[in-house]
């Protein structure tokens, strides 16, 4: 089949990687422009942005399968756009992203499912959020309703915290319309963890369970991030955890979401709290997570193309949704800066000592012991034949191997042999799955 990528990212990147090895995958194209990408696709010079101009191509060029990256263009319409042309598309309707595009909407949803979830209310009205935020005892969270590139949410630990979140969002305008209804809830504590389902608008098929790190620095300090990394499977969780998630919120938000007549079809990304057998949800995203996406793919063994048709046609239980039995770990490498202002431009090394042919020692020990390391392209560009950074996370670094701590190691190995002036990434990712599994976290380059 021809299949079209939408996105130019490390998670789009991942998707076209994996999907180029999908036997029932003839022709791939991407709207990309990320040298990573472009030696996998036939890259399109379509904006992603441009739904009319993606459905034109889509059916101007037979294309059997679109796949959608990040969420705007989901927001926006695009699996609307399609369907009503009749082209394939795996990615969930205007309708059903307001999953993740509004925190009313998603829990609202969850309360009609019954899907475990922090005690919330919704606002529009000001005083009235304030004099909620004044009834409460004990820490908040305050978040902005709609989108707002991840700065929304205020975790207050106490009231004048709550009140001063209140205000900025909901009168100073700080994000926008995103910010003018708010959700307050009741805070939660525990370890964070992320879910991701294949779904047709009836059923679903796990993908399990994978951690990322939003803070830039070790520890889960600094402003936060995209994501600075993330692996996965977690070695802490068992399976009975992950059919519990199935059974507990995947499942339940699928018969609401059908019963509400907007059925949910695409990935669905449940961010979890976790504590003791206390599972709730903090959020729903419409669409995989970047860094998380890289670990995945790089587990992914099934037909990959063939499982995400399957989850547009609504037969996601034909598909073989198999994943290796191994351990996969994704870092990130970003720009000196970020996420603040950044430089762009500064020359790559060292790509070539991990990807290309020439063989040594660390290649072969990877070989020996069947670890297998790749490098997705984020914020990168092609200049005068060369890779240079273009954006905040620039690289990510993934191995798999037979297990964590093996991944772990082998991801730093390859990471510390790519050089850019000002990359920053974190040393400690996975560092909660090694302390679980008794090892110890690698020791930092150079010690
Ligand atoms: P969200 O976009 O809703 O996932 O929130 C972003 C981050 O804020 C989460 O990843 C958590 O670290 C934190 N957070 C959100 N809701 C809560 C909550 N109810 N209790 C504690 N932390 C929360």
């Amino acid at each position: 089949m021809k299949v079209l990528v939408v996105g130019k990212g490390g998670r789009e990147h991942a998707l076209c990687w994996r999907l180029s090895q999908s036997p029932s995958a003839r022709e791939l194209y991407c709207t990309s422009g990320n040298p990573g990408i472009d030696r996998l696709v036939r890259p399109l010079a379509i904006e992603v942005r441009d739904i009319a101009g993606l459905a034109d191509f889509a059916a101007a060029n037979q294309v059997d399968l679109t796949v959608v990256g990040p969420e705007e263009p989901l927001s926006a319409g695009i699996a609307d756009e399609f369907d009503k042309r009749g082209l394939r598309i795996f990615g969930p309707s205007r309708a059903a992203a307001q999953l993740e595009a509004s925190k009313t909407f998603a829990k609202n949803v969850m309360r009609r499912a019954g899907v475990p979830t922090a005690e919330f209310e919704s606002f529009t009205d000001t005083a009235a959020a304030r004099r909620y935020a004044e009834s409460r005892h004990g820490s908040m969270v305050v978040k902005a309703d709609g989108l707002a590139l991840g700065k929304g949410v205020t975790v207050c630990h106490d009231r004048a915290t709550a009140l001063a979140a209140i205000g900025e969002a909901m009168e100073a305008d700080r994000f926008g319309a995103a910010g003018r209804r708010v959700v307050i809830e009741e805070f939660l504590a525990g370890e964070e963890v992320s879910f991701f389902a294949l779904c047709d608008g009836e059923r679903a098929q796990p993908l399990g369970l994978v951690q990322d790190h939003k803070t830039i620095f070790d520890e889960d300090r600094g402003p936060n991030t995209g994501g600075m990394g993330a692996y996965s499977p977690l070695p802490h969780y068992d399976a009975a955890f992950e059919s519990c998630v199935m059974r507990e919120v995947v499942e339940p938000a699928l018969a609401a979401m059908r019963a509400m007549d907007i059925p949910y079809r695409g990935v669905l990304y449940a961010g979890l709290m976790v504590s003791g057998d206390r599972i709730n949800v903090l959020e729903f995203n419409v669409r995989f997570g970047d860094p998380e996406c890289q670990a995945l793919m790089m587990r992914y063994s099934g037909d990959l193309a063939e499982a995400l048709l399957a989850a547009a046609e609504g037969r996601i239980g034909d598909a073989a949704v198999v994943l290796a039995a191994k351990s996969a770990v994704a870092v990130v490498l970003a720009s000196g800066g970020y996420p603040g202002d950044y430089r762009k431009g500064l020359p790559i090394a060292g790509l070539e000592r991990i990807e290309g042919q020439e063989p040594s020692a660390l290649k072969v020990q990877w070989a020996l012991k069947r670890i297998r390391v790749k490098v997705f392209h984020a914020g990168t560009a092609l200049r005068n034949g060369s890779i240079v950074t273009d954006g905040g996370r620039v690289l990510t670094v993934t191995a798999m191997a037979d297990d964590l701590a093996t991944a772990v190691t082998s991801a730093y190995q390859a990471a510390d042999l790519i050089a850019f002036e000002g990359k920053q990434m974190r040393r400690d990712i996975a560092r909660r799955g090694l302390a679980a599994a008794g090892a110890k976290p690698p020791l930092r380059g150079g010690d």
